[in-house]
């Protein structure tokens, strides 16, 4: 029996939520209106874990208008108010630790390694981060002359609407709550509908630490309904979204009906550049954890690796030395790296994307990683494939799968037009020991993030900002302040008004 098994959700969640309440609507645990639920399913097993309530738009309007009423109540604390109860939610969501883990191991099957060390590290983080940012927000004077002040100040939008994805569900879901909140709004999370369980424990979390009721809620359902609601609704002007581009696009297009704005994380389909100055151990150790890591289901992935011709051979040799050590199998057994993919949906995209690039006549390289799935799990073995046809689906669709496409090249324009044929401009990694090849590519690559000689290198302060098809905005960094404040320009005179009549 698999370990998933084993896990009694009441051990995890409060028993409301846990038996099957799970809207956190105004500070309650709540069904849906019409009582509607659906599975969430442990995709190592392909056993379901939990009914969870299908939020519908009548469910997405009393969190909003519970978050309106709240937004209020937040927006007036002062920033050192607002930083005391987001820097007690970090300190709870630490001791939250195993339970937060866990949860996003069973239900997305990332390692418990990774979710309840390094995910559940930087969720902690990101509100640490932004509490130092609450009290710090500042607005400007404008000189305009005698018997005149010009002030710009920053005010939240009151409620914003979150809308997050299931590849890295806790700290993606944290990545919006924890600015959304320091700039004092209040916020409705629509988390997806394939990984809805960390969000609900942080919901409790937020709620221990002290944010008022209503002012953070979560409205578990599916993207059409319960994610389309809070886009459309009147009472949400502002929209944070990450996720695929196709729905990035759609939920775009209903924003601008509204002239809602919005941000987005979207996908990409980001180069990896190997020049033939390479230090290639470092460049083989970074093209193996990027396309890998995560089951290649990371947004940033730079899975287009770029090789200067001569070193093609030698650099394969090492990704494959490399893969060896990889263990692959259940996602609670902390010796392992790596576990299933998140559904049999993804599962069987990557699938028949391989299959259309081998019918195209790539080749595949065979790899001898430590692979144990376990029996019903959504597992796929890591994969590197050569010779690709440029125009095949696996060359230019994201592939969010462990499949490692490589490319040589003989020329460094070569590289540069290879790296930025693409609709997506969100990420890229260039290894090199020129200094002056590094300037190059940096100005030439046109991607949001380019990492030299190192990949998925942030911290809290450098921002994500997805260019073309991958994003609008950017999260992480101070300048999330301008995506989750709008701007109030107030002019004073002192006497002497004189009007054109
Ligand atoms: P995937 O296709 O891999 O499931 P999506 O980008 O569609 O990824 O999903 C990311 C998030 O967007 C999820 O929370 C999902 O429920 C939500 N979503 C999907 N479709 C819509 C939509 N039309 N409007 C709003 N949210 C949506």
């Amino acid at each position: 029996m698999a370990i998933a098994q084993k896990i009694k959700l009441t051990d995890y969640l409060p028993a409301d939520c846990a038996n099957g309440r799970t809207l956190w609507i105004d500070g309650e645990w709540q069904a849906s209106a019409d009582g509607q639920t659906f599975p969430t399913v442990d995709p190592a097993t392909g056993l379901k874990i939990a009914s969870i309530s299908q939020g519908k738009a009548a469910d997405v309007d009393r969190a909003v208008q519970a978050a309106k009423k709240a937004s209020k109540v937040w927006a007036d604390m002062d920033g050192m108010q607002r930083a005391a109860i987001m820097r007690k939610a970090a300190e709870l969501i630490r001791e939250h630790r195993n339970a937060l883990g866990t949860l996003d191991s069973i239900d997305s099957g990332k390692t418990i390694s990774e979710t309840a060390g390094r995910n559940v590290e930087g969720t902690a983080a990101m509100f640490d981060f932004y509490a130092g940012v609450t009290d710090k927000i500042r607005g400007s004077v404008i000189d305009m002359g005698p018997q005149k002040t010009g002030l710009v100040e920053k005010e939240p939008y009151g409620v914003v609407g979150a809308i997050s994805p299931w590849n890295f569900p806790m700290s993606n879901a944290a990545t919006k709550i924890a600015p959304i909140l320091a700039c004092g709004n209040a916020l409705v999370l629509k988390p997806a509908e394939q990984t809805p369980l960390s969000a609900l424990l942080l919901a409790h979390i937020l709620d221990l630490a002290g944010v008022p009721k209503g002012v953070f809620s979560v409205v578990t359902g599916v993207g059409a309904e319960a994610g389309a609601a809070l886009v459309e609704h009147p009472d949400v002007p502002k929209i944070s979204f990450t996720g695929s581009t196709v729905t990035g696009r759609r939920i775009a297009a209903a924003a601008g009906q509204r002239l809602k704005s919005v941000t987005l994380e979207l996908g990409g389909k980001s180069p990896f550049i190997v020049f033939d100055d390479a230090d290639l151990d470092a460049a083989a150790s970074g093209a193996v954890t990027t396309v890998f890591m995560n089951q290649g289901q990371t947004c940033t992935s730079c899975a287009k690796i770029l090789v200067a011709r001569p070193l093609m051979a030698a650099f394969i040799e090492k990704c494959k030395e490399k893969v060896a050590g990889i263990k692959i199998g259940d996602p609670l057994d902390p010796k392992n790296d790596l576990g299933p993919i998140v559904s049999t949906v993804q599962l069987d995209r990557v699938r028949r994307l391989l299959a259309e690039g081998l019918a195209c006549g790539s080749t595949q390289i065979e790899l001898k990683a430590d692979y144990n799935p376990l029996e019903g799990g959504n597992f796929i073995a890591p994969m590197i494939v050569t010779d690709l046809d440029p125009n095949s689906s696996l060359a230019k669709e994201e592939i969010f799968g462990p499949v490692m496409t490589i490319y040589p090249f003989d020329t460094d324009a070569e590289a540069y037009t290879a790296a930025n044929d693409t609709e997506y401009g969100l990420a890229a990694s260039v290894w090199t020991t020129s200094l002056s090849r590094a300037e190059i590519a940096r100005r030439t690559i046109d991607t949001g993030i380019v990492w030299i000689n190192c990949v998925h290198t942030l911290s809290f302060g450098t921002p994500v900002p997805g260019r073309k098809a991958s994003g609008l905005g950017s999260e992480y960094g101070l300048e999330v302040v301008d995506n989750y404040m709008q701007l109030k320009t107030t002019v004073t005179m002192f006497g002497g008004y004189r009007g054109l009549f």
